[in-house]
């Protein structure tokens, strides 16, 4: 019987993991390690870091601190969570455990540019390929960017990223054209296909033109991680993602959530901020562990 048990082990369970653990409550993690902070090259908005860190690099020191106070962490998905009575049942490739509480630290799923898996890695290894502008568009001051989506969210991110350069392209994923606005740059014919070359982002146009790009910022949308929430009953907003209170409760007693699986904003800071709290609440609310 454990207090918690966490899915996922990002930077939200990770901190959750480490909080709950320096509370002398017993807990382990269970992570699938296909996130999205195992895919940031470098990250250079994180306090302690001003030289950045890549995610990799992160993840491994987080783990480390947590297993140090004695969380548990464990490779491997979490199949299926039910509730009986009070408590949780977990189902993972090679056991059932059973919890106080769960957190749902699972986050969400990049809908990805039509490249090879190989094609992207590299891309999204040398810069060429972004994600995040709020994260690293300050790398990329001055230079032609281009950005992949359509309707208002695609929009929205090329405008946000059109502070940081004179020019951007919003080129639409559907073979559509965009409507030049806010200098906002478009294509003179819509786009067939995306390749990379070492340093360029290539879109080969229908029209037979090639258009060159130094960084291409996906903006496709996400899907959230929260179809074992959901099946305890937890609401969900409309995108998917988990509805919590201020302490990251969800509507399910003993069921919290944390970091990009809830509606807020899609950082790490913001995801260990979330952890504190949520481990916080949980260790206030379990019975207490005072030495006799
Ligand atoms: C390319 C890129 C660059 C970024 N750069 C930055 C940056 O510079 N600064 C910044 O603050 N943010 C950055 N971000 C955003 C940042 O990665 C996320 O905000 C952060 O990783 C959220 O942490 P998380 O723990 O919620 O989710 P994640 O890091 O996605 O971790 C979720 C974990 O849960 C696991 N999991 C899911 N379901 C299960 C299951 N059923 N069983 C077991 N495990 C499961 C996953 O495998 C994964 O390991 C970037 C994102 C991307 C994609």
């Amino acid at each position: 019987m454990k207090d918690c048990i966490i899915v996922g082990g990002g930077p939200a369970g990770l901190t959750a993991a480490l909080y709950l653990a320096r509370f002398l409550r017993s807990v382990t993690v269970y992570d699938a390690q296909e996130g999205r902070a195992r895919m940031i090259p470098k990250t250079h908005n994180l306090a302690p870091f001003p030289d950045g860190i890549s995610g990799r690099d992160l993840l491994d020191r987080m783990r480390a601190h947590a297993e140090l106070y004695g969380a548990r962490i464990e490779t491997g998905t979490v199949g299926a969570v039910e509730k009986q009575d009070d408590l949780f049942h977990i189902t993972t490739d090679h056991r059932v455990e059973t919890a106080r509480n769960v957190i749902f630290a699972s986050g969400v799923v990049n809908h990805r540019p039509p490249l090879s898996i190989s094609n992207h890695d590299q891309g999204l290894g040398n810069g060429l390929i972004r994600y995040c502008p709020v994260c690293d568009a300050f790398e990329i001051r001055g230079k032609r960017i281009a950005v992949l989506g359509s309707g208002a969210h695609g929009f929205a991110e090329a405008r946000f990223i059109r502070d940081y350069s004179t020019t951007v392209t919003l080129i639409p994923n559907d073979g559509s054209l965009a409507i030049a606005k806010d200098g906002i740059g478009v294509l003179e014919s819509p786009m067939k296909y995306l390749s990379l070359s070492d340093s360029h982002v290539i879109a080969t146009l229908e029209n037979g033109v090639t258009r060159n790009f130094d960084t291409l910022y996906v903006a496709l949308g996400t899907t959230a991680r929260s179809d074992l929430v959901s099946r305890l009953g937890a609401r969900l907003c409309e995108d998917g993602c988990v509805v919590t209170d201020a302490k990251q409760r969800t509507s399910i007693d003993g069921v919290y959530a944390i970091g990009d699986v809830t509606d807020g904003l899609d950082q790490i800071a913001y995801a260990m901020g979330q952890a504190a709290v949520a481990a916080t609440a949980i260790h206030n609310d379990l019975p207490r562990t005072a030495l006799g």
